[in-house]
């Protein structure tokens, strides 16, 4: 299909300074959990972006010297002749596409605690590293920002040498170069402090020695942050922040505009809306001439393209977007934008860097699996013979398996017991904050609708014997799993007998189905992700007091890894929940709940007409059971047995990314050799191939 010439505007080149982007796309830097540990996951990656039609493909944050390190979190370096070698294998790919490809120098500051290096990291001033390590950095003296300005330079060079176009100067995040901006941390007393002048002459000069090195051949982009957290709601941005930019304004070759609140900047659906950066970043284009690229988690072209037509900025910025659909901007182009795969603000992409593995991500499975298993976000092998498969579930497992055989060119029957598509997304969609995880079920549902080769069975509750009657080659069962209402989990390493009357005892799965407590409720959580928090939060709306209790130390501690931990507590409190943390749930007699210490095993009581128990889960693989014992005990007769599998939370309940991961790889490997399917290659940077 054609473009819709209203996106044209999007596919317009646009030069930065001695180079040009093909479009307004463009990857800005996003961590992986890759870096310079796994180049060649990281460059097949990069290079699928590349080849999804984004103008411009980005590293992540990149050290500019050993003394900058920050592991255990996989950064990328170009600290050496390797790091040229293994950014190359990117830049390469990324050019094959006509794509642009960028390196986001970075210095680290307080922000770097130095584990590997073991060297002294350097800060604006003594200070208290950020993350939490027991140490401070070094006061950097001159003869410090004389040699980072030398390794920043040399760090230019090799980048050059590496085949990359655009070289950032990175003075956001709470790293180094931010803290010399900063009023609050720089209260330094020489020539790179106090007054504004001061505190930017450092970034200064790194620009133009950024350029006086490399510019002939590659543009300089300036990554910083509109605000500086000093205003408020109203006037977000202080006159001393936007002096700042006034006073730079025409000395990089692109602007790479942030905000200051990080959580905020990339905050969870649940907390933050397409688009939020605009009424802080929106002044900055007023006071450079050069092209400026901010984020806002954009998936819809429209709203791409009002960005442009309103003069917020000269390139759409992305970074999830992009993970969750790196052929965004092809789709656009070819007339397809109802099959783009849009991000649903889940941050589970986040959870690669904060836990030091390979990113993945809830819509796109394929994502960071594009070197190990060689799976590619559109394309998919034909099917290999002409058998039916029955799909049995359509939660997020069911509905990507069914998607991706569908793909494939098997004819697929997927029976559904209920009336909706979408199992727990479904349900959990209507959660407050959580809408657009429904977009996991809409992108299937939608493909899945277009394919002759598919048939949707609504409302077929199946058994044993309608399953294997329907005669197909291969069954899948992906019926999910439901909440346990016996209080087992990591706290009770067992049913617990002493919770109460059944009546007064809920699940999610009893608030999904209208069952809600009257009265003061406990929730009581022993999952520590997103979902007790969320019900809490629903139950308050629906009038009901909550108390929250958690034997962590915080309420979701698990969000801590998708960024939104801060937000989910700061929103509890705010909605008057009453929060006891480092507790377990002992006992309920239907109007009192006996808690106790995790330290110190003191227990209390607490008054509750309810307890709602987010603890584990059951598979529901009750139908797999049934049917592997009927192909059992009919294994001696004629017909040849269907292969039987279980994926997703009917196999091991897990994150929705966990279920859509299960789908596509059943899907993927249906015909194939699954022996095989294990031996998966690590990305180990001595490898010989
Ligand atoms: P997952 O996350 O693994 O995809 P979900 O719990 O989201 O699992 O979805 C499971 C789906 O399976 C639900 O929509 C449920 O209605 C459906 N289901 C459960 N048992 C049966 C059955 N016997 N026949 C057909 N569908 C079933
Ligand atoms: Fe978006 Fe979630 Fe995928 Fe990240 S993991 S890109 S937030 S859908």
């Amino acid at each position: 299909m054609a473009r819709d010439p209203r996106y044209d505007i999007l596919f317009e080149p646009v030069r930065i300074g001695p180079v040009t982007a093909p479009n307004r796309f463009y990857q800005v830097p996003h961590c992986n959990g890759m870096g310079f540990l796994r180049p060649r996951m990281l460059a097949a990656m990069r290079g699928v972006k590349a080849e999804g039609g984004w103008g411009v493909v980005c590293t992540e944050y990149c050290s500019i010297h050993p003394s900058t390190d920050d592991l255990p979190q996989p950064y990328a370096s170009m600290w050496n002749q390797a790091d040229i070698k293994t950014h190359a294998m990117m830049t390469e790919k990324v050019h094959e596409f006509g794509a642009l490809a960028g390196v986001e120098l970075w210095a680290g500051g307080a922000g770097a605690a130095n584990l590997m290096t073991r060297e002294v990291a350097l800060g604006v001033a003594s200070m208290p590293n950020l993350k939490g390590s027991p140490l401070q950095t070094r006061a950097m003296d001159r003869k410090d920002i004389r040699n980072l300005r030398r390794w920043h330079k040399a760090a230019a060079l090799r980048a050059r040498d590496a085949g990359f176009d655009i070289v950032y100067v990175y003075a956001t995040h709470f790293y180094l170069l931010s803290q010399f901006l900063s009023p609050q941390h720089n209260q330094r007393t020489d020539e790179y402090g106090g007054s504004l002048e001061n505190r930017v002459r450092l970034v200064r000069e790194l620009i133009e020695e950024t350029k006086d090195a490399v510019g002939d051949k590659c543009a300089v982009a300036v990554r910083m942050s509109a605000d500086d957290g000093t205003g408020t709601p109203e006037q977000p941005v202080s006159s001393d922040r936007r002096e700042m930019f006034e006073m730079l304004a025409e000395l990089p070759d692109l602007w790479d505009v942030n905000i200051h609140n990080y959580e905020h900047e990339m905050g969870v659906s649940r907390f933050v809306p397409e688009g939020s950066l605009e009424k802080t970043m929106q002044y900055v284009k007023s006071v450079t001439s050069k092209p400026v690229v901010s984020v806002g988690r954009f998936t819809s072209p429209d709203t791409m393209v009002s960005q442009i037509r309103r003069g917020i900025m000269d390139f759409i910025g992305a970074a999830r977007p992009s993970i969750a659909d790196p052929f965004l901007p092809r789709k656009i182009d070819e007339g397809r934008v109802d099959e783009i795969r849009e991000c649903i603000g889940c941050n589970i992409c986040y959870t690669g860097d904060s836990l030091s593995v390979p990113i993945r991500c809830t819509q796109n499975p394929t994502m960071g699996e594009e070197w190990r298993r060689g799976w590619h976000p559109e394309r998919i092998e034909p099917k290999s013979n002409d058998d039916t498969v029955l799909v049995i579930g359509a939660g997020p497992a069911g509905l990507e398996a069914t998607r991706a055989l569908g793909q494939r060119g098997y004819q697929v029957m997927l029976a559904e017991a209920s009336t909706v598509l979408g199992g727990r997304v479904s349900e959990e969609c209507q959660l407050p904050g959580l809408a657009e995880w429904g977009r996991v079920r809409d992108y299937r549902v939608h493909l899945i609708q277009t394919m002759p080769n598919v048939d949707v069975f609504l409302d077929n509750h199946l058994n044993a014997a309608d399953a294997l009657s329907i005669g197909a080659e291969h069954i899948v069962v992906a019926t999910g799993s439901k909440w346990r209402a016996d209080g087992y989990g990591r706290y009770h390493k067992k049913p617990c007998p002493d919770l109460g009357p059944a009546e007064q005892v809920f699940t999610p799965n009893d608030f999904f189905m209208g069952r809600v407590p009257q009265g003061k409720a406990l929730v009581f959580d022993d999952d520590h992700y997103y979902m007790a928090s969320v019900l809490a939060e629903a139950l308050v709306e629906q009038g009901v007091e909550v108390c929250f209790v958690t034997p962590e130390n915080m309420v979701s501690a698990w969000g801590i890894m998708t960024d939104e931990q801060y937000q989910t507590q700061q929103r509890l409190i705010q909605l008057g929940v009453e929060i006891i943390t480092a507790h377990g749930l002992d006992e309920f007699d239907g109007s009192k709940a006996r808690l106790s210490c995790v330290y110190t095993a003191k227990t209390y009581e607490i008054e509750a007409d309810a307890i709602v128990l987010v603890t584990a889960r059951t598979p529901e693989d009750g139908l797999y059971k049934e049917i592997a014992g009927e192909i059992k005990t009919q294994a001696s007769g004629s017909d040849p047995a269907p292969t039987l599998n279980k994926i997703g939370d009917c196999d091991a309940p897990a994150i929705i990314a966990a279920a859509v991961y299960a789908g596509h790889r059943y899907a993927r490997e249906l015909g194939t050799d699954m022996a095989q399917s294990d031996v998966v290659r690590q990305d180990k940077l001595f490898d010989p191939d």
